[in-house]
């Protein structure tokens, strides 16, 4: 018997009752790998002293104070450290409390942006099809997740979409991974020029594609391109890192990979590692300095913005990532799992792809290898692999709907930056047994 409305009105979860490093103990003492970071969230683990010490000490301190009053240290001194690393040109943080709260917060901001700046045909945003921004309806709007937005679609804000860069299953045979790269770019300048430049806000993307298709990474020279698209016709670019951001790539911004600079990012998941519910939303001194020698006020605003236990936990956190060095256990870590996942699955009928950065992988589920048919929908592979890792005390991310909001299926894997090499080793044997097993149940 339960009064809380879980995400499945049909069954009751494990109840999570304490962690110790990657590990989540349920109530019966049994033990889980914490292999995808929940959703891609806990990158120190779940049981960091440090980051424990610093929400304590906060809370001795002050727990909280509303940002319509008081500024506080935590808040500024995380946005210091922020801004510090951040790309070139991105000056001002906008805290928030998740990762939905900073897209909707990133849309508004554009908003206003070119609202201030008395271009007000603007109106639209371009994103991607198969990626998502989070679930409060802006952010569920430009979202391009079918399965997720289809039952809202009567009441989400008019977006567009075009295609993501998912050259797996789309760059044509005859085509280099580059020339893919900038065909699928260019489809951004076609769709401003047909909306007419003075209508569109800004183009929102996830540099690496994180639930909805399976840490998609962008062909090389996709993003510059998007880039200059974008300063050609006066448009902004979105970043939306929420998932693939803050180290989870093995650089501490994914963008500065692809060698390009947002006008607007949103991070959140690792920020605070889930210590604490933290997001935010950064953008650049052109943008800040229009809204401040404009109104002077942005328009928008929420109760725990700038939550000081939650910046100290976050903070925390930023300073541990480097600290401990672990921008490079991610990149070595991840070419270990990548390499053992390889080996382990590479005669695998069933598995089309394993691709990824750093500890962000994602592993592409097949009927048939050579012509990448996916699996019949109806298997809900994806709900019986989760279901077998439980079993084996093996948290990971599987879904479904990977190519369109119903067909194809993944595993996403991101795992703590504080993984070791026998951790490697044992995600890859419980995720083999977990796969095997599934596909048994399958009848496959
Ligand atoms: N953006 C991306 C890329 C995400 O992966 C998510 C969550 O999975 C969100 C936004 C929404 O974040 P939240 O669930 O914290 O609201």
């Amino acid at each position: 018997m339960t009064h809380v409305f879980h995400r499945s009105a049909k069954s009751l979860p494990p109840t999570a009752a304490r962690g110790d490093g990657c590990y989540i103990v349920d109530a019966d003492g049994k033990r889980y790998l914490d292999a995808s970071g929940g959703a891609a969230v806990s990158c120190l683990g779940h049981s960091h002293p440090k980051v424990v010490q610093a929400i304590k000490e906060q809370l001795d301190r002050i727990a909280f104070a509303h940002t319509g009053f008081f500024t506080n240290e935590p808040l500024e001194k995380l946005a210091d450290h922020l801004i510090a690393r951040a790309p070139d040109g991105i000056e001002y943080v906008y805290m928030v409390s998740g990762g939905s709260e900073a897209v909707e917060a990133a849309l508004k901001l554009a908003h206003q942006y070119f609202d201030e700046k008395k271009q007000r045909s603007k109106r639209w945003f371009i994103a991607r099809r198969q990626s998502y921004h989070g679930n409060t309806l802006g952010a569920l709007a430009v979202g391009g997740n079918m399965w997720r937005r289809d039952q809202f679609a009567p009441i989400l804000i008019d977006s567009q979409h075009i295609s993501p860069a998912y050259a797996y299953r789309d760059r044509r045979d005859d085509e280099s991974l580059e020339a893919y790269g900038l065909r699928v770019a260019d489809e951004l300048e076609t769709r401003i020029e047909e909306l007419g430049a003075e209508n569109v806000i800004g183009f929102v993307a996830e540099p690496v594609v994180g639930a909805t298709a399976g840490a998609v990474v962008p062909p090389p020279g996709y993003f510059k391109r998007i880039r200059e698209i974008c300063d050609r016709h006066g448009v902004l670019l979105i970043l939306d890192e929420v998932m693939c951001g803050m180290g989870r790539t093995g650089a501490l911004f994914a963008c500065e990979q692809d060698g390009v600079r947002p006008d607007i990012l949103a991070v959140a998941k690792g920020l605070g590692a889930g210590y604490q519910p933290i997001g935010a939303m950064l953008c650049s001194a052109e943008i800040f300095e229009t809204i401040r020698d404009g109104s002077g006020f942005f328009q928008h605003g929420h109760t725990y913005m700038g939550h000081p236990t939650a910046c100290a936990a976050a903070l925390a956190v930023q300073e541990v990532i480097e600290e401990e060095n672990l921008l490079e256990n991610v990149r070595d870590k991840g070419a270990k799992l990548m390499e053992r996942l390889a080996a382990r699955f590479g005669n695998d009928p069933h598995v089309g792809d394993i691709r990824g950065r750093g500890l962000f992988i994602g592993i592409e589920l097949v009927a048939d290898r050579s012509s990448k048919e996916p699996l019949d929908p109806a298997l809900q592979i994806h709900a019986k692999i989760k279901r077998q890792a439980m079993e084996e005390g093996l948290m990971c991310y599987p879904m479904g709907g990977t190519i369109d909001g119903k067909r194809g299926n993944h595993i996403l894997l991101a795992p703590p930056f504080i993984i070791d090499d026998a951790q490697v080793e044992e995600i890859v044997e419980k995720l083999g047994r977990a796969v095997d097993g599934a596909k048994q149940e399958a009848g496959l």
